[in-house]
């Protein structure tokens, strides 16, 4: 079967939609999946739009857009981020969606993906503004969304508190505490302390381990990091202070920054939270966003959006590790070429460099339907058990195939995946 076979629902036609459906067709051909299943398989079960109007600080009412992508409910709920960013389409969430379910298959968790969010710049609103929108938003997925059908999470712009408004909505409507309804919450509400930082300390568990199985000293290394939000700050942290690693590249919104040097990751951590971002962070040399990708360093970390490592500058990455701590941040066409440089630079593929994030939030849920809670150690004994076994699965699967690690990683989701879907038959 050729690539481009599979058709594109108009409602899902977004460039982030396209690449994730690209990459299942080359995982399908891989894996020789007959035509007739890749639609049922790559379709989300269902995708929901709502409009929410929230009065501004100023008296007037807006109207912002909220999506919700679940898909697929073979295993038991879905479960994904809410992100809150201005331009967030409903092809973008079906991706991310998507994405989540080989994820979420790939490590081993009971659970298809989703994803959702608000089209909002939420630095533009007020607190006040950024609690009625968050409310307005669940009082909306109400009847999409349960502990057995879909579990949130933050994702871009939303963090512990907006789960905590979630939470209380949801359980307000329901008349009693329901927390095991969002993952991320404070732990005040029964969230798990280390959620926040699980992503970030997942990717910097793997880059360890994949420097240790090309035998490379990690005290050694230097460091690129894209993105200094909840995961690259700790990325970068984690990198710095227990693998030892000079950090010489660090970027936001507003700026890209490089030392050769090193750059002082304690003193950029303790500026962004006082000052929101590295717009007016003193160190290193500015330089173009793009450029800081293609700079030396051992290891590169894209921790931001999608679909920044492309065919225009995957020829020209100059590190050993691609650590995809962001989702999606590769395109095919990118993918293609370091194919071709498979020995120079050693990629983890964000379906397994960025669950630690999912594989902490199961911990939560479980933790909270048993309302049964487990120490700090059995958390990071278990997350990196978890992170272990699949790592080792992907490296496995990719040198007795000769494939590339997203192939192999996404392939592994994929089929199990299809297991689920085939086990459960079709009703009627
Ligand atoms: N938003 C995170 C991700 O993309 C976490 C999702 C979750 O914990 O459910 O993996």
């Amino acid at each position: 079967m050729s690539n481009e076979s599979l058709s594109v629902d108009p409602i899902y036609a977004d460039p982030v939609f396209k690449m994730a459906k690209r990459q299942f067709e080359i995982i399908s051909d891989h894996l020789e999946i007959p035509a007739d299943r890749r639609e049922r398989i790559i379709y989300p079960k269902r995708a929901i739009s709502v409009a929410l109007p929230i009065h501004r600080d100023d008296g007037s009412v807006e109207v912002f857009h909220g999506y919700r992508v679940q898909h697929h409910l073979a295993m038991g709920p879905t479960k994904g981020g809410t992100r809150y960013a201005p331009n967030l389409t409903i092809g973008e969430c079906a991706a991310l969606a998507i994405w989540m379910s080989w994820k979420c298959a790939l490590v081993g968790l009971p659970y298809g993906g989703a994803k959702g969010g608000i089209r909002v710049d939420p630095n533009t609103l007020s607190a006040h503004e950024l609690e009625l929108l968050s409310r307005r938003y669940m009082q909306e997925m109400l009847p999409f969304v349960s502990p057995h059908t879909d579990v949130m999470a933050p994702d871009m712009g939303t963090n512990e508190q907006i789960m905590g408004w979630f939470m209380d909505t949801y359980s307000v409507h329901a008349g009693c505490a329901v927390g095991e309804i969002v993952t991320g919450k404070p732990v005040s509400l029964g969230g798990v302390s280390g959620r926040r930082e699980a992503t970030g300390r997942g990717v910097v568990f793997l880059i360890e381990r994949a420097l240790d199985h090309l035998s490379i000293d990690p005290a050694q290394c230097t460091a690129i990091v894209q993105g200094f939000g909840n995961v690259g700050s700790v990325t970068a942290c984690g990198l710095a202070f227990k693998s030892g690693m000079k950090i010489v590249g660090i970027s936001d919104h507003t700026s890209a920054l490089y030392d050769p040097e090193g750059l002082d990751i304690a003193a950029a951590d303790k500026h962004v939270a006082e000052h929101g971002t590295l717009a007016s962070f003193p160190q290193g040399e500015r330089v173009d966003p793009e450029t800081l990708l293609t700079l030396p360093c051992d290891v590169l970390v894209p921790a931001a959006v999608e679909r920044v490592i492309t065919a225009e500058n995957a020829g020209k990455l100059r590190c050993r590790v691609l650590a995809e701590a962001a989702n999606g941040p590769t395109t095919p066409d990118a993918d293609e070429i370091l194919d071709q440089r498979w020995e120079e630079v050693f990629v983890i593929p964000d379906v397994l460099c960025n669950s630690g994030g999912v594989i902490v939030s199961y911990f939560e849920w479980v933790q909270g339907l048993q309302k049964f809670f487990w120490s700090d150690t059995e958390t990071t004994d278990r997350l990196y058990r978890i992170l272990e076994t699949a790592f080792a699965a992907v490296i496995k699967r990719a040198k007795d195939r000769k494939i590339s690690h997203r192939t192999a990683a996404v392939s592994i989701g994929v089929e199990r995946v299809m297991a689920a879907r085939l086990a459960r038959g079709l009703f009627p």
